[in-house]
């Protein structure tokens, strides 16, 4: 008996082949009907046999295209029409998009073969993409996505692609951004005569530094085994110490560089295609100055065609291995378009390899390490933004903030919450704008309005006070979150843990409920409700926002608090200036208190004479860290510490700490480990004395000090020892980064 089915599929299902394949699907089995891309998502018709229709519904989950994710089917019985074929309708609007937009894509391997084959017409074409590949957040105006909604609207596909386009057996049938040469864009080189491609390959092997158009932005690229040329981008962009990434021509150059094992390499090649943080062999060819202090490297490998046509350029030069890194002044938003490149750039670039496929939304790469558990990010931008995470919280649209450092927002509507790619830094005019211009595209793009906005509880913050004034002119509620509560039910909403838990929440700096900088906190409780249970020793911050860049001054400080007055012999105490801080120190003057995990760690490692100045946020941690290993820190014998009660609290005592850590300041290695392992075992003991308390086995980890490997690992494994069940972030950053996730899950709890 024939029967009639209508299906609506909600998930990535837009710009990834789904029509093509529902179309194939359905002609295998015999099927007529139709299929629709709306922006309320795909909607299916099928009629035909009981049993293939079935099959169909089976099929759809079972076989979708490699970068489709399904997340949910709904079908239903209706009256039969007697279609005579199976066809692909033309996209229409409809109001409630609930549809997901598929974040930008690595070239696939057919599109990779298909540009270095001299016989086929895209050989050496820089645009060349697929269903299964190539750009889409960023070129994507609005939804439906569909061509004329995005920056391809401006090229006319030719004969030869339009053919492919409309062919439902074509791996470029509804590809939107398909183009060849004899259609598409086309590369420029600015700055230097002659074919683009090749030239810009001379001039990177000369040492010259050249911006390069990608995907979500422009980046400075200069070859990285070029110690001067390394120095001078460091000098021209205003970047001092940070490392910098790098894109390894393939698999076999970053093998040479960097211990890769196999879940690495899978990282490398996912379609997202982040930078990965490698362990560096020793004798790795690159330039001293590419990542001082690190025993990782931050590499990708190519992810556009035009990467690869010029990596395959440079290899005849000797030429394997560039710096890529962002195209921008340090701590501006990543440029643009080729006006805004030329301009900005100005002084850095020698010369711009630019096309004219417009950007439209800037994202930064991504940067993950790979764990034995799982991926941690420390930057979720390119190839993951848009996706959402799934959480299980109903309510309310709610736009969260996010914090100030490293910011990223986040549009809580339905169960899902999207957060923008990486914005940065807010403490520019430039990053601000960036920041609105974000609000407003993830809004638009998503067809939401906001009903509740959330920030940060810090009266100081850009983003606090533009939720303030967003919140004042759109007459909505407005909920303010405190940053570590925010942090801890960010790893509860990922993990869709409701109940309440324990947090370990350690970062650099939070606004503390009551007005002091907290940073070293363990928190119980869930997104309605918080008390603050354990917390490192509050510690005067001599000079307030001057001790973060001069660890020494942290160190006084906290020499100060465990000897008293009679200072130990450490020898840097006798060339710096340590008198004017004692002072501070003795009459109050400017020493916000901070119970802060980040300025502990910069106070231990400045002990050692190093790291009294730093030149980059958390350098001091990162380069302490990196003088040990998980398993040196295991084995180290603790230092002495004390936790103690104070009105219901429990404080985590630092004095013996910081004197049998001045003891062994001589030695880093030493330090470095003994310190991991006692802070480790700290947190634990305070975690497990008020998870006993409370009767709550799940203790989360937040927090950007969590970015450290060394302690991760630690405290996992002990709490795991210990009979906890442990959750860390797997799919946001750990760092402020992932704030807006836990800012909006709390907003709309509080709300109810
Ligand atoms: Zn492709
Ligand atoms: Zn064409
Ligand atoms: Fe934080």
């Amino acid at each position: 008996m024939t029967t009639r089915r209508r299906l609506r599929v909600d998930g990535i299902v837009q710009g990834v082949g789904f029509r093509p394949f529902v179309f194939n699907l359905a002609e295998s089995l015999g099927l007529v009907g139709w299929v629709s891309n709306t922006s309320a998502g795909v909607f299916i018709e099928v009629e035909g046999m009981a049993a293939s229709l079935d099959d169909f519904r089976r099929r759809l989950e079972s076989d979708v295209p490699p970068l489709a994710s399904i997340s949910s089917v709904t079908s239903s019985d209706i009256p039969c029409e007697g279609d005579t074929d199976f066809t692909i309708r033309m996209s229409h609007n409809s109001p409630g998009t609930d549809t997901l937009i598929p974040p930008d894509v690595a070239i696939c391997d057919d599109c990779l073969a298909e540009i270095r084959d001299p016989d086929n017409r895209r050989f050496g074409y820089p645009f060349t993409n697929c269903t299964n590949c190539g750009p889409r957040w960023t070129i994507i105006d609005r939804i439906p996505y569909d061509r004329p909604f995005t920056s391809m609207a401006t090229f006319d596909m030719c004969d030869e692609c339009l053919a492919e386009y409309q062919n439902p057996g074509d791996r470029r049938f509804h590809a939107q951004p398909n183009a060849c040469g004899k259609c598409g864009p086309q590369v420029t080189l600015d700055g230097a005569g002659g074919e683009p491609i090749p030239t810009a390959a001379r001039l990177l092997a000369d040492g010259r530094i050249v911006a390069i158009k990608g995907l979500g932005g422009f980046h400075l690229a200069v070859r990285a085994d070029d110690e001067t040329a390394v120095t001078r981008l460091r000098a021209r962009k205003h970047r001092d110490g940070k490392p910098l990434a790098l894109m390894a021509a393939d698999l076999e150059v970053v093998r040479q560089l960097c211990k890769l094992s196999d879940a690495e390499q899978a990282a490398l090649t996912t379609p997202a295609a982040p930078i990965v943080l490698l362990q560096r062999k020793s004798r790795a060819a690159v330039a001293p100055s590419i990542a001082p202090g690190h025993q990782r490297l931050g590499v990708m490998i190519p992810y556009t065609p035009l990467h690869h046509l010029l990596f395959d350029a440079l290899a005849p030069l000797g030429v394997t291995t560039l710096v890529m890194t962002s195209g921008n002044l340090s701590d501006e938003p990543i440029c643009l378009d080729d006006d805004d490149a030329r301009q900005r750039l100005d002084g850095i670039a020698d010369a711009w390899l630019g096309h004219n496929r417009t950007i439209l939304r800037r994202a930064d790469d991504s940067v993950l390490q790979v764990l034995d558990d799982g991926p941690l990010f420390f930057r979720r931008s390119r190839g993951y933004a848009p996706v959402p995470i799934e959480t299980c919280s109903k309510g309310p649209v709610v736009l969260a903030a996010g914090a100030e450092l490293k910011n990223t927002v986040g549009l809580l509507k339905g169960s899902r919450c999207f957060l923008s790619p990486h914005i940065g830094d807010l403490e520019n005019l430039a990053t601000h704008d960036f920041f609105t211009e974000t609000v407003r595209n993830l809004c638009d793009l998503f067809e939401a309005e906001p009903e509740v906005l959330a920030c940060d509880r810090h009266p100081g913050y850009l983003s606090s006070k533009w939720a303030r004034e967003e919140a004042e002119r759109r007459g909505l509620p407005l909920i303010e979150v405190q940053h570590h509560h925010a942090h801890m039910v960010a790893t509860m909403a990922e993990h869709k843990l409701t109940g309440p838990a324990v947090g370990i929440i350690l970062d650099g700096a939070g606004y503390g409920d009551d007005g002091t900088i907290w940073g070293g906190e363990i928190l119980v409780g869930d997104a309605r409700w918080y008390e603050r249970a354990a917390h490192l020793e509050p510690i005067p911050l001599p000079g307030g926002d001057a001790a973060v860049k001069a660890p020494w001054r942290t160190a006084v400080s906290y020499l100060r608090h465990a000897f008293g007055d009679d200072l130990p012999d450490l020898p840097w105490l006798g060339y710096r200036p340590v008198a004017p801080v004692v002072e501070l120190l003795q009459h109050g003057l400017n020493t916000p208190l901070t119970s802060s995990c980040g300025r502990l760690f910069d106070a231990v490692a400045a002990l050692t004479g190093h790291w009294g100045e730093i030149r980059y946020e958390a350098q001091a941690a990162i380069e302490l860290m990196a003088k040990t290993t998980v398993e040196l820190a295991r084995r180290a014998t603790p230092f002495s510490y004390q936790i103690t009660q104070h009105d219901q609290r429990l404080i985590l005592d630092l004095k013996k700490l910081i004197r049998d850590a001045a003891a062994c300041a001589h030695d880093p290695v030493s330090l470095s480990s003994r310190f991991h392992r006692t802070l480790a075992t700290m947190f634990c003991d305070a975690a497990e004395s008020t998870a006993h308390s409370h009767g709550i086995e799940h203790i989360v980890l937040g927090g950007g000090t969590f970015q450290n490997e060394v302690l991760l690992r630690l405290v996992m494994d002990d709490l795991k020892r210990r009979g906890f069940r442990v959750l860390r972030p797997l799919m946001t950053s750990p760092n402020d980064g992932g704030l807006c996730l836990g800012q909006a899950i709390i907003a709309r709890a509080k709300l109810d």
